[in-house]
């Protein structure tokens, strides 16, 4: 087949992957998998570029593989599948954090490998991990260049007044400010809106990345200028797992009156709220979307209302809007939430389009409508892969 680049999402239990060839203007993809409950009872899931399972297997119970194994099966299921004459030039990583420092894809040696480390404690549910790939396949092939992907790097256009907390700036300046997250996804869209909407991609849009992580970002002329994730990736939208926006106070309460400690706490605001906490039933929007339990209805109801609440702030940080863009697995999916939420901005001057919304949209505003609301599939891996390729011919992601 030829050269190939594989780029890695690493999270706390899952390793997903994405194996591309790297031909012409744009990799083709070649494989789409992913390892899910590495830590509990591993299962392995790859499809080929016809959609096919191409491979499946479990371990029994018990058996956890850990990252180092599931890296371990990823290359045993290679060598099975590959020809003589592929050969992996490089792995891309998807890297949450990368600081105020790493405003672009990085080629990775021991020394960023350490420094990054240091942004573990701002992103602790997905850093470690994301840099325990790369450690793992550092010891394992260091011949094989790795290149970090930050979800940070697309937020650097941020503006100082939007980065800032009301802290005394001392704080600011040792980082604790706004970063923003999501960015490779928002930078997919951004690289994609102008075939879509040329005004919009000139002007002013809302992008709603819906998935288990959940945010918003606003861009001017395909720049962000805000995002609803701030210091860390808990903060903003209400999302799967995690709480989103939080009086300060609260924590303050949480520690005082219930004895929590910021151990407690962080697996409390990250891993038991959000859907799932306030829902009691699920993180996962289809099932609550289903579900008869009132608190479903309600779980759902907060969901949007959050939406509703932070698209009118970043509106007013834009000076108004042109476009809303829906993607990520809720927003690329549910039509019920993006017919909620566009319901919900027909005060910005949505028109909003039932039947378009049914079919998927693309475009799911009125014909006329002033503001436009769009439905655009995000791809992370791509935007990973293309920035791989271009850090190692030493040309800027
Ligand atoms: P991640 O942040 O893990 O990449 P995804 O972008 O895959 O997450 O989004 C996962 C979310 O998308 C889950 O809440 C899932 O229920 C939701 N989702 C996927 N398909 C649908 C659908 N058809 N209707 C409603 N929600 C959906």
């Amino acid at each position: 087949m030829g050269d190939l680049i594989v780029v890695l999402n690493a999270g706390s239990s899952s390793l997903k992957f994405t194996v591309y060839v790297d031909q012409g203007e744009k990799p083709g993809v070649l494989y789409d998998g992913q390892f899910e409950g590495i830590l509990t009872e591993p299962r392995f899931k790859v499809k080929d570029s016809a959609g096919q399972v191409a491979a499946e297997k479990k371990w029994p119970p018990g058996k956890p593989l850990g990252h180092e194994g599931a890296v371990e099966a990823l290359f045993a299921w290679g060598r099975d599948v590959l020809s003589s004459t592929d050969r992996i030039v490089a792995m891309g990583h998807r890297v949450v954090h990368g600081g105020l420092e790493y405003t672009r894809p990085t080629v990775v040696n021991a020394h960023i490998l350490g420094d990054l480390e240091r942004f573990v404690p701002l992103a602790p549910l997905h850093q470690p991990h994301n840099l325990a790939a790369i450690r793992i396949i550092a010891k394992r092939n260091p011949a094989i260049p790795q290149v970090a992907c930050f979800d940070t790097s697309f937020h650097t256009t941020i503006p100082a007044v939007a980065q800032a907390f009301a802290l005394p700036r001392k704080f600011t300046e040792q980082g604790v400010r706004r970063y923003g997250f999501h960015g490779l996804s928002y930078e997919y869209i951004a690289s994609v809106l102008p075939g879509y909407d040329a005004k919009a991609a000139e002007g002013r849009t809302i992008v709603a990345h819906l998935g288990n992580g959940a945010s918003l970002c606003a861009m001017k002329g395909l720049k962000s200028v805000a995002c609803t994730l701030g210091f860390t990736a808990v903060e903003g939208l209400m999302m799967g797992t995690r709480c989103g926006a939080l009086d300060p106070g609260v924590m303050l309460y949480l520690m005082d009156e219930c004895g929590m400690d910021a151990r407690a706490i962080e697996k409390l605001i990250y891993q038991e709220s959000g859907l799932l906490g306030v829902s009691g039933i699920s993180s996962d929007m289809r099932t609550l979307l289903t579900s008869p339990d009132p608190r479903a209805a309600e779980a759902v109801e907060l969901f949007v209302y959050r939406i509703t609440r932070e698209l009118g702030s970043l509106a007013a940080a834009l000076g108004g809007l042109d476009a809303i863009v829906f993607t990520a697995g809720i927003g690329e999916n549910s039509a019920p939430i993006r017919k909620r939420v566009c319901r919900s901005a027909e005060w910005l001057g949505l028109q909003f389009d039932e039947k378009a919304n049914e079919a998927g949209g693309p475009c799911i505003s009125r014909e006329g409508s002033r503001l436009k609301a769009w439905v655009i599939p995000t791809d992370e891996e791509l935007m990973i892969a293309l920035h791989t390729r271009q850090a190692l011919s030493g040309k800027a992601g």
